[in-house]
């Protein structure tokens, strides 16, 4: 018998643990058999910062009754539930009964997991990704952020991993359940650290997760999945309203079903194609703005009251709700501490940023996204699912105009936004390629303009000194999220095209790493469960 004791003091010591948790359990220390960390989270807002946990204690079966009717704060019974959230959820075993072969396009985290949990179950799966695997990426990736050549099928979206690959590797997500937790131990079993299974705000860091893949894509390969590389899909096999297949840009035909599609939020050309060959899509929202950078220590002070020492670098969530609507709402989003900020293009004449770290967050720099909403009605077509795209490649190629060209990115310090003049000395910034100084009015749109300068004066008055000299905005932040959303049946697939599952970001049903994952793995599960959707017979 167990019980989950939460808010206590973390201590390395065992015996200090012990103490707090006999203290607020009313027992002696003795009493207390196994005790197990589930989770721990620095609480910067006390002053000092404190680290908090929460335990798994096992005690006799008729003093957990005793305690649980004291109803000491903070203590209930440990469940399944809690169990599975630390990733110890068996998924149901489950048993690929197709004819054919499924395929899945994309090697993001969505189309990872599916292909994963497919493979698992014994499915000969087909795993085609257009760029390269994540040690040639690697090279590619290198050779743009120090020339500025740009490979746009390998590149720091596309490639085994995806947009996760080069990323801050957040892996946190609102949710925290059986399979989020499935889904990171698989990652602690291929090389994560298993502190993300405890870590309340758990970060891998690209450096580990370049690490992690390769002997992921071992493991599939392992359970019998092929997967190739280069392989960009143009088309879709369709045959009375039905995938039956793939054709990859150099015209090859493959034969499978079902065809599950993880393009993530960048393959614009993919969307296109889905769109075109009859997969029923709609526009969503979208949020964009600038990524603003800080030096870390400004941060660190800001949210410690001291410099950090021994402590994780500090980060911030912050977000604005101006009154009366006539403001547009703001927030921060993806704040990377201790990171850089990276050109994440796959298109050429486009400066699109986002941030990325490694796993000691060991940068002098702090970079957060700062984004405004933009709704449907901002497009310039009602009647076009892709309309979102023209907004954001717009905004995109004016940020390449401004920047000069190679990829450098406009860019202006957060003072002189918020007084409108150009920024005649700008301060070292992380952005590898390079910023030129800009007036960011002109080039983002208006309402988006006057939201962030409203939220900046909000998160200064929330977050002192977050409005400095040194502050730097760099723009633009256009692909925090998905322009479209395909449409799905009760089963996961496209009620247009059957047999065809569009899955993650780029489908506009996730937002990160662990959700796009998650997407994948129920994407998967679907198929595996559920007769109705059972493979339609391959060519
Ligand atoms: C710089 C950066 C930092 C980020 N940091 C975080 C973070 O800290 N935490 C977090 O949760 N999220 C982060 N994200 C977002 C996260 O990476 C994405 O939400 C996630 O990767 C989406 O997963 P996905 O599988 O849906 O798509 P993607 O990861 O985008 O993968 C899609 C894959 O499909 C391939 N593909 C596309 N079209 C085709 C085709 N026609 N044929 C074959 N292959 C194709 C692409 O090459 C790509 O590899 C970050 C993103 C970026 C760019």
């Amino acid at each position: 018998m167990a019980l989950l004791v939460g808010n206590v003091a973390w201590s390395r010591e065992d015996a200090a643990v012990r103490r707090a948790l006999s203290e607020r359990l009313g027992v002696p220390a003795a009493r207390l058999r196994r005790v197990e960390m589930v989770r721990r989270s620095l609480d910067g807002r006390r002053r000092p910062p404190r680290w908090m946990s929460t335990w798994k204690v096992e005690v006799d079966d008729g003093l957990e009754a005793e305690i649980l009717a004291r109803r000491p704060p903070g203590v209930r019974r440990y469940t399944e539930r809690d169990e599975a959230r630390r990733g110890r959820l068996s998924l149901p075993a489950r048993r690929w009964r197709g004819p054919g072969r499924p395929i899945v396009v994309g090697a993001g985290p969505a189309g990872l997991f599916a292909a994963w949990r497919l493979a698992e179950a014994g499915a000969p799966v087909l795993l085609l990704e257009r760029g390269d695997p994540v040690e040639e990426r690697q090279r590619r990736v290198r050779r743009f952020l120090r020339h500025g050549e740009l490979d746009p099928e390998s590149n720091l979206l596309f490639g085994e991993g995806g947009a996760g690959t080069f990323s801050d590797g957040k892996i946190y997500t609102r949710r925290r359940d059986g399979e989020v937790g499935w889904i990171l131990r698989v990652l602690v079993e291929h090389g994560a650290d298993p502190a993300i299974l405890e870590e309340g705000w758990a970060h891998i860091g690209t450096d580990r997760i370049r690490e992690i893949l390769p002997r992921m894509r071992a493991a599939l390969v392992g359970r019998g999945a092929e997967i190739r590389f280069r392989a960009a899909v143009a088309d879709l096999l369709v045959e009375e309203r039905r995938c039956v297949g793939v054709r990859l840009a150099d015209g090859e035909e493959i034969a499978g079903s079902p065809v599950l599609v993880a393009p993530g939020h960048s393959a614009r050309d993919t969307w296109a194609m889905l769109v075109a060959a009859g997969a029923r899509a709609v526009q969503r929202p979208i949020r964009v703005g600038v990524r603003v950078e800080h030096p870390q220590k400004r941060i660190d002070l800001a949210r410690y009251g001291r410099p950090r020492g021994e402590l994780p670098a500090a980060s911030y969530r912050l977000r604005s709700h101006p009154p009366g609507g006539r403001v547009r709402a703001a927030h921060t989003f993806c704040m990377c501490p201790g990171g850089t900020v990276v050109p994440a293009t796959n298109h050429p004449g486009r400066v699109v940023v986002n941030g990325m770290s490694f796993s000691r967050r060991a940068s002098w720099w702090a970079n957060s996204a700062v984004v405004a909403e933009v709704p449907v009605s901002d497009y310039d077509d009602p009647a076009d699912p892709l309309a979102g795209v023209r907004y954001q490649d717009a905004l995109e190629r004016a940020a390449f105009a401004a920047g000069g060209g190679a990829f450098r990115a406009p860019a202006q310090r957060l003072v002189d936004f918020l007084d409108g003049r150009v920024t005649a000395d700008l301060p070292r910034v992380s952005y590898p390629r390079g910023v030129t100084p800009a007036d960011l009015r002109a080039i983002l749109p208006e309402p988006v303009a006057v939201a962030l300068a409203a939220a900046f004066r909000h998160f200064d008055r929330r977050l002192p000194g977050f409005i400095c000299e040194e502050a730097v905005l760099i723009a633009p932040e256009s692909r925090t999220t998905s322009p479209v959303r395909f449409l799905r049946d009760e089963a996961g697939a496209s009620p247009t095209v059957a047999g065809l599952h569009v899955l993650g970001e780029g489908a506009g049903y996730a937002g990160g790493i662990a959700s796009a994952a998650l997407d994948g793995l129920r994407a998967a599960e679907a198929i595996l469960a559920a007769p109705a959707t059972r493979p339609l017979s391959g060519r």
